[in-house]
């Protein structure tokens, strides 16, 4: 798809060029399983993790359950934890910084044609959800996945609206333009799940350990993006580990690295998203945006490439960002 459309509390909308790609969660985590397993991976489906291993402080390994029951025990120089937003693992591994997520999730895919909706990615900034949003997304001919997110508030503390009921106020108003558009067959295929947002929450190592992806928090704030963002997580981690293998040292010392090289490259980055993200609760604030944004061609473009993440959100999103958008027309 080459298209974004903005829709601000207002109701306004803007449109943007934007490059992007959809597929279903479960058509993509077949694909990265498929690479894996190509690449050399052993994956012993349906086992799951339930303590480590631990000798004079450091993680030596995992303690694991089959789907049937039995135990398998896995010892190793160094332990990946990529658990997602869970936090029993993260626990465990003596790395939980916060318990509570920084976000919660829903997605539902519908099947059949949504008037207006093809071709492009629709973003809703509802004012309830704020700084959260609404979004469908074409995943192909006649589907879409339909979903919306809320960030919680720990700064303000806001009440944190109920997702569910805001969710389904959403997809009511949507029925109305769209008959087609099936609520119940919709809620059978709801899934949710907290996300962890700006590279915190979590320590990223410790001896025998390292964590990647949305167990260290590695989804973006305000657009709440983290696919992406745990892959390249994991290959920073991975850059680390090819270290410690050939210096054959997986102490918390060594691993410090990890931390030094995530900062150095993604932080800015966190940190920034994060700032957006106080700015964009503000409906006013999403008006003026999307108003100047309309009439502006320059400030099209540079939203156009924060999306491409090749600019800083806060280009817009403070008050200097606002300022200039004033300033612009
Ligand atoms: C509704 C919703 C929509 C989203 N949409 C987008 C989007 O459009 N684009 C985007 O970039 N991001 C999106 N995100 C965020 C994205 O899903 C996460 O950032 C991303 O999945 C994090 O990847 P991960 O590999 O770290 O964790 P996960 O994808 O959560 O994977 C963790 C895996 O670990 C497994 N696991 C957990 N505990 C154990 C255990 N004890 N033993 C063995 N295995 C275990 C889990 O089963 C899971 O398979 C969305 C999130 C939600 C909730």
């Amino acid at each position: 798809m080459n298209r974004l459309q903005l829709i601000a509390p207002d109701r306004s909308s803007v449109n943007l060029n934007y490059e992007s790609l959809t597929i279903k969660r479960y058509d993509f985590d077949h694909l990265l399983l498929e690479q894996a397993i190509r690449a050399g991976t052993l994956v012993l489906q349906g086992t799951k993790i339930v303590d480590f291993i631990e000798e004079k402080g450091a993680i030596v390994g995992v303690r694991a359950k089959t789907h049937d029951g039995k135990e398998v025990i896995i010892r190793s120089d160094l332990t990946v934890l990529a658990t997602g937003a869970a936090t029993p693992l993260i626990k465990k591994a003596h790395l939980l910084e916060t318990p509570l997520p920084s976000a919660f999730a829903v997605r539902a895919y519908h099947h059949g044609e949504l008037n207006g909706f093809s071709g492009q990615l629709t973003i809703f900034y509802e004012r309830a959800l704020l700084p959260g949003y609404a979004w469908i997304f074409p995943l192909g001919p006649e589907v879409y996945n339909i979903g919306c997110s809320v960030f919680l508030d720990n700064v303000t503390g806001r009440q944190t609206p109920n997702l569910r009921s805001v969710f389904n106020s959403f997809l009511i108003r949507l029925a109305a333009s769209n008959p087609s558009l099936d609520l119940k067959q919709l809620n059978t295929s709801l899934k949710g799940a907290p996300l962890r947002t700006g590279l915190t929450g979590s320590r990223l190592y410790g001896d025998g350990i390292m964590a990647v992806g949305e167990s260290i928090g590695v989804t973006y704030p305000l657009t709440g993006e983290g696919i992406g963002k745990s892959l390249e997580s994991a290959e920073v981690a991975a850059e680390v580990i090819t270290e410690a293998v050939y210096q054959g040292d997986f102490s918390s010392h060594f691993l410090l690295k990890y931390k030094f090289l995530m900062g150095a490259r993604f932080g800015r980055r966190y940190r920034s998203y994060a700032s957006a993200q106080r700015w964009a609760k503000y409906p006013f604030i999403l008006n003026f945006v999307s108003d100047r944004v309309r009439k502006n061609v320059v400030l099209r473009r540079r939203i156009e490439s924060i999306l491409d993440e090749k600019q800083d959100p806060t280009e817009i999103f403070s008050l200097w960002g606002l300022v200039k958008a004033f300033a612009c027309c």
